[in-house]
């Protein structure tokens, strides 16, 4: 079973005219949020899972380093400290 912080499938019952009860599962995820300082990443698709999935992998992710887990001002910073401090 997947770990508990990374289950999106949310379960709740519903009364049909005829009384009936059905237990709907919707699966949908939140915006993504950068790693570092928790802002909103732009670009990264969110929402009905199923509808993400079918999306293609350019309109799901930046296709830059790190996309999905650090903003673009996070990744700057880094990549500067990484450089400046290997010289
Ligand atoms: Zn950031």
């Amino acid at each position: 079973m997947v770990k508990p912080s990374l289950r999106v499938a949310k379960t709740r019952n519903v009364r049909t005219p005829s009384r009936t009860r059905i237990v709907k599962v919707s699966k949908r995820t939140k915006r993504a949020h950068c790693s570092n300082c928790g802002t909103i990443l732009q670009g990264v698709a969110f929402g009905n899972q199923s509808r993400v999935k079918k999306l293609y992998r350019s309109k799901r992710l930046p296709s830059r380093i790190h996309a999905g887990y650090l903003c673009s001002l996070c990744l700057k910073s880094a990549i500067k400290n990484n450089v400046r401090g290997s010289q």
